[in-house]
């Protein structure tokens, strides 16, 4: 299997860039926040609930998303890989991944970190906000709370992820195939 963890802040490219190796590659996309505002959109007692705090920009439960993803990778069953995109957020939920993993004799292959820096995140968000509707990108103080929380308790996943000598950092700025081109030449090395 092909297990990557496409990483970064908020706005650095994830769902972009996941879009185009998943083809490539034939993952399966397994993004919490599109899984979340799917839960939101048909108004589940989980989106309700999980809409609080990603409204705030704050962090949904590890147990409510942790649950989700091992759900999606028991209904994946025949899959040659998965990208994760937003997952895992904490250290909890790294560690809970790759004990998900291990059940089927499986664990990540990379986790490429995609680098911008925090105007650039800004600047992409509030583009974003306007033509996607996403409330969370649409207010200049929830966006800088959601890099606020990743700096906290988001980035300290880096170190779990070089401990296992898994951790690239990957240029985040450029075109968007320029930056789709450095992630296939660190996939590549790996596989
Ligand atoms: P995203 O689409 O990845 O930017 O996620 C949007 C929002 O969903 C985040 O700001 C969080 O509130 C929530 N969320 C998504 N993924 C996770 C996760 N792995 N852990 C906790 N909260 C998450």
């Amino acid at each position: 299997m092909l297990n990557i963890v496409l990483f970064g802040p908020p706005g650095a490219g994830k769902g972009t860039q996941a879009e185009m190796l998943l083809e490539k590659y034939q993952l399966v996309h397994l993004s919490t926040g599109d899984i979340l505002r799917r839960e939101i959109a048909t108004q589940t007692p989980l989106g309700l609930e999980a809409k609080k705090a990603m409204d705030k920009g704050e962090l949904v439960s590890d147990q409510v998303v942790i649950g989700m993803i091992e759900a999606k990778i028991d209904a994946n069953s025949k899959a040659r890989g998965f990208i994760f995109d937003g997952f895992p957020r904490t250290t909890a939920q790294a560690i809970a991944l790759t004990t998900m993993l291990q059940k089927k004799d499986a664990s990540i292959s990379a986790m490429l970190a995609l680098y911008v820096d925090d105007e650039e995140l800004i600047k992409r968000l509030l583009l974003r906000g306007k033509d996607s509707g996403r409330a969370d990108d649409q207010n200049r103080a929830v966006i800088e709370n959601r890099i606020k929380v990743y700096n906290k308790e988001t980035a300290p996943v880096i170190d779990y992820y070089d401990q296992l000598n898994k951790y690239q950092a990957i240029d985040g700025v450029g075109s968007i195939d320029e930056i789709f081109s450095r992630l296939c030449t660190a996939i590549d090395q790996i596989k």
